[in-house]
């Protein structure tokens, strides 16, 4: 867990680590084995594909802008094992966090209205008393950068006590950006390893953590979880087992699914490639 919020304290927020993330404390760490190095992808004007979104903060009442992705400007060009979106020319979910540049309010789009009285309350005594205003002004967003929004919209969340599912989804959409900063990273450059390393144990761990929030989620949370129905979930659930090396949990999910009266053929597909891919993967080991 000291990895996830290691680097808040330079925003302020040194009191907000260590605990549990999620409420069942059983965790369970794992071992994988690094992914074959990928090409670098090129990228080309990003800050042509943005352009600032006008928000008023929930908790300080401010007016920001936020930059955001036009939709419709960027292409997909895949959806990875567990449905992260792959896009070509700017990797869009390094944008998807709104944050309160005044205050240290942030969250996924998806949560940021949706606050209680008792939540404003505990993020403004918890973040907003401490947040220490970060200065950044470039034109696109540096992973660097985006991974501390995320850092930030999860050091909310469990302030806010949030959901299960909504810190599990932070984990998740964190470890898309850090797959994404690898898929970049210039494997001629001299510290590629170290940096392909290091990224690829970051992505392992939020996976961990997004695995075990959401079965712990689907145990106690009411449909749709984080905007998905249950034989979505599910088949989340298997691919980031099969992707944390957690087997059993995969098969189980998997053999769950493709007898399932309600998951559709899409879903059953999907779950049969992952099948697949399991057994690949269980001979390689
Ligand atoms: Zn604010």
């Amino acid at each position: 867990m000291a990895d996830i919020f290691s680097g808040l304290e330079k925003m302020g927020l040194g009191n907000i680590s260590g605990g549990d993330l999620f409420e069942d404390p059983s965790k369970k760490t794992v071992n994988v084995k690094s992914n074959e190095p990928q090409k670098k992808l090129v990228l080309v004007n990003e800050e042509d594909y943005l352009f600032d979104k006008s928000y008023k903060c929930p908790i300080c009442d401010s007016d920001f802008q936020v930059k955001t992705v036009r939709t419709g400007k960027v292409r997909m060009k895949a959806v990875d094992v567990d449905l992260r979106p792959d896009y070509s020319e700017v990797d869009q979910n390094k944008y998807d966090i709104i944050a309160c540049p005044e205050c240290g309010y942030a969250a996924l789009g998806r949560y940021f209205t949706t606050l209680t009285k008792y939540q404003i309350e505990d993020i403004r005594s918890k973040i907003c008393m401490n947040y220490k205003k970060q200065k950044y002004e470039e034109p696109i967003y540096s992973y660097d950068h985006a991974k501390k929004l995320y850092q930030l919209a999860l050091a909310n969340a469990v302030v806010k006590k949030a959901k299960n599912s909504e810190k599990a989804y932070i984990c998740l959409k964190t470890a898309w950006v850090v797959r994404g900063e690898t898929q970049r990273l210039d494997p001629s450059a001299a510290d590629y390893e170290n940096k392909k390393k290091e990224n690829d144990a970051q992505e392992k761990e939020l996976l961990t953590n997004a695995l075990n929030g959401f079965v712990m989620a689907r145990q106690s949370e009411d449909f749709p979880i984080a905007g998905m129905d249950s034989t979505t979930l599910d088949y989340l659930i298997a691919a980031l087992a099969y992707e944390t090396n957690q087997f059993d949990i995969a098969s189980k999910m998997i053999s769950e699914l493709l007898t399932s009266r309600t998951a559709n053929s899409r879903i059953k597909d999907k779950a049969r490639m992952l099948k697949e891919l399991m057994a690949e993967k269980k001979g390689q080991q």
